[in-house]
C-alpha cells in the first residue's frame, strides 16, 4: 500500500527536516517498508526513509514520460529561470544540506560543504547552458534544400546515483538532464539518500512542474532498476557506481537501445618523476588518496614513484599521513572521517591482510579504530610485488600503496596496465615532460602537478572499464541530447 501527500514525512537530522518519502509526479509518497539510514561515525540510526519497489520506481517513470513534452516545450529562459530559483534555494540551505550529508556519508563537514561548492558550480554550468544551445543552418550539398541541424531532449533518463558524493553526483546528472528538457526519475544510494532528498526538495520548492523530478529510495537496487530498464519508453540511463554494476545495466540496456552513459570505476596512477616537487606531490598525494577516506573513484590507487626519489617521497608522504586526524566529521579538526558501513570496514581489513600476504611493507595504519562507528587508519604499504592482482583491484579504501620504478617509461606501462582509464595524475618540473607522459596515459583525465580536477568546465569521465560519456564541460549537456536535422526543400 503507498498513500500520496502533498506533505513529506519527514525526519530531524541535527535540527535539520528531511523528507522520508518517495517523490513521484509532484507529490510524496509513503511505502509499508522503510530502511534505517545509518550514521558512520556512530552506528546511530538517523532515521527511517521510504523503501521502494519496482511497481513505485514505474510509477516514477509513468510520471515522467506524462511530463516529458509539456517540459521539453518549457521556453529556455523559463527553465533557466527556474533553474536560478532552485540555485538560491539551494544556497540558502547550504549548511543544512552539509550537516545532513556529514552525517549520513561521515565525510568531514569541510568537505561536505567543498561538495556543496562544487555541486552548485555544476549547477550553474547547467543553467547558464541552457539558453545558449544552437544548431546550425546548411545548404543541402546537391542544392535545392536546405539542413537545419539542431537537437532534441533524449527522452526520460533514469539517474542512478552512488554514496561517496551524494550532492555532486545528483546535481551533476540532473543539471544537466533537466537543463537538457529530459524528465528524471533518480534512484539514491541506499547509505545516502537523505541529501538527494533535500536536493529535490529544493527543485520541488522552485516550482519544478509535476512529474518532471522522480525521486525514489530503495533497498532492493536491482529488480527496481531491472524494471525501469526493462521498459521501452525509458530512454536513457546515467549511471555512477561501480563497473560491475555498469556492466549489468548495459547490458540491460541492450534490448531496448537505451542511450546509456557510465561513470564507473578506476584504477588511478599517480605517478611522482625524478625532477618532480616532492612536497608539492606528498601533499596532493595525500589529499588525492585520502579524501573522503579514499572512497573515491579519482583517487590515487597506486602511487608511482621514481626510484631515485622514492625514499625521499616515501618519507614525506608518510609523515603527512601520520598526522591526519581521524574522526567524526562534526568535529572541525577531523581530516578523515569514518567508512560508509561496517561492511565496507570490514571490507577494508581484508585488503589490508591480502597486502600483508604479498611482498609489501607497512609503513603506518592497518588497523580498525575500535568504537561504535566505521573507523579506519589512514594505512601506507610499499609494495614490491605488482603482479599479484590486488595491485589491480580497485581499493576505494584508506589504503595507499606506493610502487617504485627505474624510469618515466616504466611507470607509464605500469600506469596502463589496468582494464580501467578515469583519472591519473603526474608530478613532474618540466611542463613538456609532463604532457609528454599525460598524453601516453590512456586515461580520460589527467591532472598534472595535482591531485584533484574536478570542474564544470571539464568533461568529467573516463575510457575502458571506467565509463562510457561525460559528465560536465561542453558534453554533458549533449549526453541528453540527441542531434536532429531537417531537410527542408526549397524552390
Ligand atoms: P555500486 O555500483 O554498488 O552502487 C552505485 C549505485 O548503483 C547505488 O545507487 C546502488 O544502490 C546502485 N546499484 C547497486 N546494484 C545495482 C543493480 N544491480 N542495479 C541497479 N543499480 C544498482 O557502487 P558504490 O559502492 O555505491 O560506489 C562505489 C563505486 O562507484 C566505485 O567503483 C567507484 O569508483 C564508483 N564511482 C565512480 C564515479 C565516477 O564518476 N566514475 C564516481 C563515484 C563513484
Amino acid at each position: 500500500m503507498t498513500s500520496a501527500t502533498a506533505q513529506s514525512r519527514s525526519v530531524r537530522v541535527r535540527d535539520h527536516e528531511v523528507p522520508t518519502a518517495l517523490f513521484i509526479d509532484g507529490r510524496w509518497v509513503e511505502t509499508d517498508a522503510v530502511f534505517p539510514v545509518r550514521d558512520p561515525a556512530t552506528g546511530a540510526v538517523l532515521g527511517e526513509v521510504a523503501d521502494g519497489t519496482p511497481q513505485h520506481a514505474l510509477q516514477a517513470l509513468d510520471a515522467a514520460v506524462a511530463a516529458q513534452a509539456e517540459w521539453r516545450a518549457v521556453a529556455p529562459r523559463r527553465r533557466a529561470d527556474l533553474f536560478a530559483r532552485a540555485d538560491s534555494i539551494l544556497r540558502s540551505r547550504a549548511e543544512s544540506i552539509a550537516a545532513v550529508m556529514t552525517a549520513e556519508s561521515g565525510k568531514p563537514l569541510a568537505e561536505a560543504r567543498a561538495e556543496f561548492s562544487l555541486s552548485m558550480d555544476f549547477f550553474q554550468w547547467y543553467t547558464e547552458q541552457i539558453a545558449h544551445l544552437h544548431g546550425t543552418f546548411a545548404e543541402g550539398s546537391r542544392g535545392g534544400y536546405r539542413v537545419v541541424s539542431t537537437h532534441q531532449p533524449v527522452g526520460p533518463a533514469l539517474l542512478i546515483t552512488p554514496w561517496n558524493f551524494p550532492l555532486l553526483m545528483i546535481a551533476r546528472k540532473a543539471g544537466a538532464a533537466l537543463a537538457a528538457g529530459c524528465t528524471v526519475v533518480v534512484k539514491t544510494a541506499q547509505e545516502t539518500p537523505l541529501t538527494c532528498a533535500l536536493f529535490v526538495q529544493a527543485l520541488v520548492d522552485a516550482g519544478f512542474p509535476d512529474g518532471v523530478v522522480n525521486l525514489v529510495h530503495t533497498t532492493r537496487s536491482a529488480p527496481l532498476s531491472a524494471a525501469v530498464m526493462a521498459d521501452d519508453r525509458l530512454r536513457k540511463v546515467s549511471f555512477t557506481g561501480s563497473t560491475e554494476v555498469g556492466a549489468r545495466l548495459l547490458s540491460q540496456a541492450a534490448p531496448g537501445i537505451v542511450n546509456a552513459a557510465m561513470e564507473l570505476g578506476g584504477d588511478g596512477p599517480l605517478i611522482v618523476l625524478d625532477d618532480a616537487d616532492l612536497e608539492l606531490a606528498a601533499e596532493q598525494a595525500v589529499i588525492c588518496k585520502f579524501r573522503n577516506a579514499g572512497q573515491a573513484c579519482v583517487a590515487a590507487n597506486r602511487i608511482i614513484v621514481h626510484e631515485s626519489v622514492a625514499d625521499a617521497f616515501t618519507e614525506r608522504f608518510v609523515a603527512l599521513t601520520r598526522a591526519l586526524k581521524v574522526g567524526n566529521g562534526f568535529d572541525e579538526t577531523t581530516d578523515i572521517g569514518p567508512i560508509i558501513s561496517a561492511r565496507q570496514r570490514d571490507a577494508v581489513s581484508g585488503l589490508v591482510k591480502e597486502f600483508g600476504q604479498i611482498d609489501a611493507e607497512l609503513l603506518t595504519g592497518g588497523h580498525e579504530i575500535p568504537g561504535d562507528g566505521y573507523f579506519f587508519e589512514p594505512t601506507v604499504f610499499a609494495v614490491k610485488d605488482r603482479d599479484n592482482p590486488i595491485c589491480h583491484r580497485e581499493l576505494f579504501a584508506p589504503i595507499a600503496a606506493l610502487y617504485r620504478v627505474a624510469s618515466a617509461r616504466e611507470a607509464i606501462e605500469y600506469a596502463n596496465s589496468t582494464r580501467y582509464g578515469l583519472a591519473a595524475y603526474v608530478f613532474t618540473s618540466d611542463i613538456s615532460r609532463a604532457l609528454t607522459v599525460a598524453e601516453q596515459l590512456d586515461f580520460g583525465m589527467v591532472g598534472i602537478n595535482r591531485g584533484i580536477m574536478a570542474d564544470p568546465a571539464a568533461p568529467f569521465g573516463g575510457v575502458k572499464a571506467s565509463g562510457l560519456g561525460r559528465e560536465g564541460g561542453h558534453h554533458g549537456i549533449y549526453e541528453f541530447l540527441e542531434p536532429k536535422y531537417l531537410a527542408i526543400t526549397v524552390d
